[in-house]
């Protein structure tokens, strides 16, 4: 052969579909299909980057010690076993690089994070689908889907685009019953509005195969920037900062994330409002007909009939200026994904679903 080529597995990775952001000529447009928080990031996190940026002709440090000892201390953990990466994705590329390739097997499950499935390709290993139970992880087919090939389970809990999660009882189960040479990853991404939960760190403070993924993106408000981290046992973390790049995160986004975690304040009123507007939100969409599961995050998944029915009452919220999320490619094609906005985007919604579905009956 004497031409390029990349990697096995590379062409077989779909680009990935980001939630769309305009829509041409309409004005007053929100934006629902990213899992964004609407009220946006701390004000002393935007201070923070735009002091940082002022020192950008320097090197960021490679250690990230000072945002390792912001987490630690905000969560209890012990900051040397903290990783930090480029939005929590790119942990998820780590630990696919570090631990999986050609032959390897990587499980995901059937409504799962497409991020998963695209590291797992990139790495050279086969992803592995497993099915869900009415829209929930299911631990059994998760533990059925292993063999001497698996290496990594990746699930999000909270789950996207599902909103559903498991208990701690079910996830203990699951972490008992993998093999030792299998990791566990808890992508806890949404962890931050389920009050009381930890998101994993007990499991992966205290198993050598259970690691748990964080983001700043979504409660914190700092998609924009890129920054997530990991949590796990030493000898794990140790392996993927040898993956790392050593200037991985920038200064104003380490300094924007160590303000961002410090302001308790901001965090907490977020999430109030996240999880008042999201129970008015799924119950004006019953009303009108339209049913959901119960929501542990900062968005509804709304059921509709059929296909057409979703993408017609898709239409239609977009010639109201409401941009949501389609979900076909999570293997629900007559649902969709609408982020919990703020007051006014949740009447907005609801106002639209309804006359949607008035005009339909
Ligand atoms: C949004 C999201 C992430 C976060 O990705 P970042 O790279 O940190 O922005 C991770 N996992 C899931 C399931 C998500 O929905």
């Amino acid at each position: 052969m004497n031409q390029i080529a990349p990697q096995p597995g590379i062409m077989d990775i779909a680009l990935y579909q980001g939630g769309a952001a305009h829509l041409p000529g309409m004005a007053n447009v929100v934006k629902l299909s990213s899992n964004e928080n609407p009220f946006g990031p701390s004000p002393h996190a935007i201070a923070a980057a735009q002091a940082a940026l002022a020192g950008m002709h320097r090197y960021p440090p490679t250690d990230h010690a000072a945002l390792r000892a912001a987490i630690g201390a905000a969560h209890g953990l012990d900051p040397e076993r903290i990783i930090c990466g480029v939005g929590s994705d790119e942990i998820i590329t780590f630990l696919c690089q570090a631990y999986a390739g050609p032959g390897d097997e990587v499980i995901h499950t059937e409504h799962g994070f497409s991020m998963y499935r695209i590291s797992t390709l990139a790495a050279g290993a086969t992803p592995v689908e497993v099915p869900e139970r009415d829209r929930v992880v299911d631990v059994d087919a998760i533990l059925s889907g292993c063999t001497d090939r698996t290496r990594l389970v990746f699930i999000a809990n909270p789950a996207n685009p599902t909103g559903t999660m498991l208990g701690g009882a079910e996830l203990a189960r699951l972490a008992d019953g993998l093999p030792g040479r299998v990791i566990l990853v808890l992508d806890g991404a949404y962890a931050e509005f389920v009050d009381g939960f930890d998101g994993g760190a007990g499991l992966a403070g205290t198993r050598p195969n259970v690691v748990m993924t964080r983001t700043f993106s979504k409660l914190y408000g700092l998609g924009g920037m890129r920054i997530g981290w990991g949590y796990g046992p030493a000898a794990v973390i140790d392996v993927l900062n040898r993956v790392r790049g050593p200037f991985n995160l920038s200064a104003p986004a380490l300094a924007a994330a160590e303000a961002a975690i410090r302001d308790t304040d901001h965090a907490g009123r977020c999430r109030a409002e996240n999880a008042r507007l999201r129970v008015w939100l799924a119950d004006a969409l019953a009303a009108a007909g339209v049913p959901s599961d119960t929501s542990c995050t900062n968005f509804i998944l709304a059921r509709f009939a059929s296909r057409a029915e979703a993408e017609a009452c898709d239409a239609h919220l977009q010639s109201r200026g409401l941009i949501v999320r389609r979900v076909a490619g999570y293997g629900l094609p007559a649902a969709l994904r609408i982020t919990v906005g703020d007051e006014a985007a949740c009447r907005r919604v609801a106002a639209a679903v309804a006359e949607f579905k008035a005009a339909a009956a």
